[in-house]
């Protein structure tokens, strides 16, 4: 089987591993030559066991110096209260660490293993379309016909543009700014390797290591405040007022260059077609307040690859299209609980913890969306199924924020 692949990233790089590992034929079309700066630095744990199958173990993570990671830091600005969540406590099965990741040096390394076990790249190669009839990549050199077709081509979403099929109902809009930094001092109750998030009214802000004297910062605002708030680097400034703990242990630093993203989420209604599918953020895009971008694309890209291995390129994709649908649908389920402030006092950063709960949080935030004995992922789905069967749609919930700090199991409505 002949697949071509739009897009060199986390997505298009894991397809291409798993196909060619598994015997199959897999060409990228990237437009940017590597390493090239990119967002999104903080792994899930289950990311680990997918690069594992495709022969990048801790020890190569460790040769290239990456920051190990055993634990997920919250913040919160109002009330000063903290939380860790280190995977270790997770649920039985879960891996209980991932590494920070550098994406130029990391992408690049997840590319060069595709190339190394066999796949070929056209770089630099930019796509214009897909000719859907004679399933061709149209790009700059010329056009290439294939099996199938795979669009990793990330926020630029070719496909879902092509087609007409991208809409922003239901975004959260919300808006980044971010940079890397050279020193920071460790959030209180964190320790060294966390991610960590501190969480305000007007959004929320990362800090992440990634290696002696780099970090990376961004915050998460309203969009409007980043549309009309001036420069990058203006936004990031005057926008940290809202998180003064942060601002006190950033010392003035401010990231050079300051980088921004207007419109961070976005749907793609469709996935999958007659020989093609959509995947990782060309597949839609979500908030990345749990750093789930890379993985749900890694997931999705490893899938498809044994899928399409396992039943041809005019196999039935139904079955791969709910996995993946089932990935994003719990995440965007969780992320609307993290925008809700009852469920941030009473479960989030609650003083007493219910241990399966706490277990449940702990596993969804190493990227585990079907432990079967996560008492969260449970109390999640009920609300899932409550919401679709009321057919809210997915704008913002919002309910007031509450002063009960005592453990519960109720998740709001
Ligand atoms: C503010 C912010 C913070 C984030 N933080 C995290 C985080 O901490 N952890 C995490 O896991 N995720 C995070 N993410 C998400 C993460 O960045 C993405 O989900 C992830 O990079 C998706 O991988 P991908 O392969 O689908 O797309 P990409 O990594 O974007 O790769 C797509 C590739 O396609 C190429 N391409 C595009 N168009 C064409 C074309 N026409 N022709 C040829 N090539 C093309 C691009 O050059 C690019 O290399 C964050 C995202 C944002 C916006």
């Amino acid at each position: 089987m002949k697949v071509g692949i739009i897009g060199g990233g986390p997505g298009g790089a894991v397809t291409a591993a798993t196909l060619v590992r598994l015997g199959h034929e897999a060409h990228i079309y990237e437009s940017e030559v590597f390493p090239r700066f990119h967002i999104g630095e903080s792994l899930l744990p289950c990311n680990m066991p997918i690069y594992e199958d495709l022969g990048i173990s801790r020890e190569a993570f460790r040769q290239q110096s990456y920051q190990p990671k055993t634990a997920a830091h919250f913040e919160h600005v109002a009330s000063g209260r903290t939380v860790r969540f280190p995977f270790a406590d997770g649920l039985a099965g879960d891996p209980a660490s991932i590494f920070q990741v550098e994406r130029s040096r990391f992408d690049k390394l997840l590319l060069d293993t595709a190339i190394a076990n066999g796949a070929i790249l056209h770089c630099p190669a930019t796509v214009a379309s897909v000719d859907l009839e004679r399933l061709a990549i149209v790009h700059d050199r010329g056009a290439d016909a294939y099996d199938f077709i795979v669009d990793a081509s990330g926020r630029e979403t070719l496909l879902g543009r092509q087609l007409g099929i991208v809409d922003r109902d239901g975004d959260l809009m919300r808006a980044a700014v971010f940079g890397h930094i050279a020193d920071l001092p460790l959030a209180p109750g964190a320790e060294i390797g966390d991610i960590s998030i501190a969480k305000a009214d007007e959004g929320w802000c990362w800090q992440i290591p990634l290696e002696p004297r780099k970090w990376s910062i961004g915050l998460v605002l309203k969009r409007e405040r980043v549309i009309k708030g001036g420069t990058p680097a203006d936004v990031f400034r005057n926008n940290l007022a809202f998180f003064p703990q942060v601002r006190e242990r950033l010392g003035g630093q401010v990231p050079d260059p300051t980088r921004s993203i207007p419109n961070i989420s976005y749907r793609v209604r469709e996935r999958i077609g007659p020989g093609y599918a959509l995947l990782g953020d060309a597949g839609g895009f979500i908030d990345p307040i749990f750093s789930s971008g890379v993985l749900l694309a890694t997931r999705a890209g490893w899938r498809l690859g044994r899928a399409l291995h396992a039943g041809g390129p005019r196999m039935d994709l139904g079955a791969w299209k709910a996995e993946t649908d089932h990935d994003l649908s719990t995440f965007v389920a969780f992320i609307k609980l993290w925008y809700d402030g009852h469920f941030v006092d009473n479960l989030f950063f609650a003083e007493r913890r219910d241990p399966p709960i706490y277990q449940g949080i702990i596993s969804l935030l190493a990227g585990n969306t079907t432990h079967p004995d996560n008492a969260f992922l449970a109390l999640l789905k009920k609300r899932m199924a409550r919401q679709n069967a009321r057919t809210v749609g997915t704008s913002d919930v919002r309910r007031p924020t509450s002063d009960v700090k005592q453990p519960t199991t109720d998740i709001g409505q």
